[in-house]
């Protein structure tokens, strides 16, 4: 068998290559902006929420993102060379900025593998909304390095971190990283970032039926009253790779069902517009939110679909802008940024692909046959998550 189609190649259809031009008239200001940060796209959607995926790589193999037969030691990771540089993410960061953007979260791959980050956040963390504040400044980890790197990550300016973490059982985490790395590492890089105040810190847990769903209650248990928000999100049918199926999606209803069971709940009003998760707070004898017990939240991008309020565009590790975490082609703005456009055309090509999106991916999925279009699903860890 030669080389090219090998079993590792063919079920991965390699989409980074296949970046849309931004057309030139996209270049032209005219746009209904942005001064007074009321870019919006078709569907009446502003432009607030900024990722942006710093490497391809990454420390763990969860089947469920990065599975190990596909991501091996031969897995063509970008060269060097094709990532955006520090100074190329933050012109295009100060462009979306000047849009209405104010949350940038990093991510990845696992960011924190990515050299000098800490270069980076320094930078970002300098820039001012349009409203003259401080970014929303965020970063998503696995939290392999958190606990070396919590201090070097505040003091650069990273206001706050969400960590993955899928279960407590060490054995069972071992399991669902794929490269046996233990949970206590885990935890002492939550308590490292704890201790530096790199806070409010989010937890988030991917649930898989079968596999962690026993986990709920012992995760639940271990980070109620400590002042983080544990989150519960849906097995996603993102990218090609994680075979994923609707069995073993387990329906968030489910997820708070078991929690009432233990502690009663209070559902809590959303803290921003677009906001991922459903929040809901510990009650107090009262039925009232007990907020020292704290709250957990559900992300139930599967069951129930939140795009009518997506305030959120994603950059790649290479400079593609995606619409849609479940879109299979980005716009190349790198080309831009390499090919001499000024800020003012890296400005108007954002607001004109924003102004011209209508995506609707996870309204529309339920009307769509089960693998509908899903080979041609950008990964999540080349996308970030
Ligand atoms: N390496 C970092 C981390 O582990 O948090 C950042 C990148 S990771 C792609 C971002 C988030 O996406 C993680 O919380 C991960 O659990 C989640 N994720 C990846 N694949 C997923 C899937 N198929 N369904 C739901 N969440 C997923």
């Amino acid at each position: 068998m030669s080389e090219r189609f090998s079993p590792k190649v063919v079920p991965l259809l390699d989409l980074r290559t296949g970046a849309l031009a931004v057309p030139a008239a996209a270049l032209r200001h005219g746009h209904p902006i942005a001064g007074a940060g009321l870019l919006q796209d078709r569907l009446g959607r502003h432009l607030r929420d900024l990722r942006i995926s710093v490497t391809d790589r990454c420390n763990f193999r969860c089947s469920y993102c990065m599975p190990k037969d596909i991501f091996d030691k031969d897995y063509a990771y970008l060269p060097h060379s094709a990532l955006l540089s520090f100074e190329e993410i933050e012109r295009l960061a100060r462009q979306f900025v000047q849009l209405g953007v104010q949350k940038i979260r990093l991510t990845g791959g696992e960011p924190l593998l990515r050299k000098n980050i800490e270069v980076l956040i320094e930078k970002l963390a300098r820039l001012r909304t349009l409203e003259g504040r401080p970014l929303d400044l965020t970063l998503t980890t696995n939290g392999a390095l958190l606990a070396r790197k919590a201090g070097a990550l505040k003091a650069a300016g990273l206001q706050r971190v969400t960590v993955s973490l899928d279960a407590l059982d060490d054995a069972v985490f071992r399991h669902m990283n794929d490269v046996d790395f233990p949970v206590q590492d885990v935890l002492a890089g939550i308590e490292a970032a704890q201790q530096v105040g790199l806070g409010p810190i989010k937890v988030n847990m991917v649930v898989k039926r079968g596999t962690n769903d026993q986990e709920i209650l012992p995760m639940a248990r271990h980070f109620k009253g400590t002042g983080i928000a544990l989150r519960f999100i849906e097995f996603m049918d993102v990218g090609a790779t994680n075979g994923w199926r609707m069995d073993d999606v387990l329906p968030s209803s489910e997820v708070i069902a078991r929690i009432q069971q233990e502690w009663p709940l209070v559902a809590l009003k959303p803290s921003s517009k677009g906001e991922t998760a459903q929040r809901w707070g510990y009650a107090n004898t009262l039925g009232a939110h007990d907020v020292a017990a704290g709250e957990i939240g559900v992300i139930s991008s599967v069951t129930q679909a939140f795009c009518g309020d997506c305030n959120r565009a994603r950059l790649t590790t290479e400079g593609q802008l995606y619409l849609c975490l479940f879109a299979s082609q980005g716009y190349d703005l790198r080309a831009l940024l390499r090919g001499g456009a000024t800020d003012m055309e890296l400005e108007s090509a954002i607001a004109n692909i924003w102004g011209d999106r209508s995506d609707r991916y996870s309204e529309l999925r339920g009307a769509l046959p089960a693998d509908a279009g899903s080979a041609h699903r950008v990964e999540m860890s080349y996308i970030g998550g």
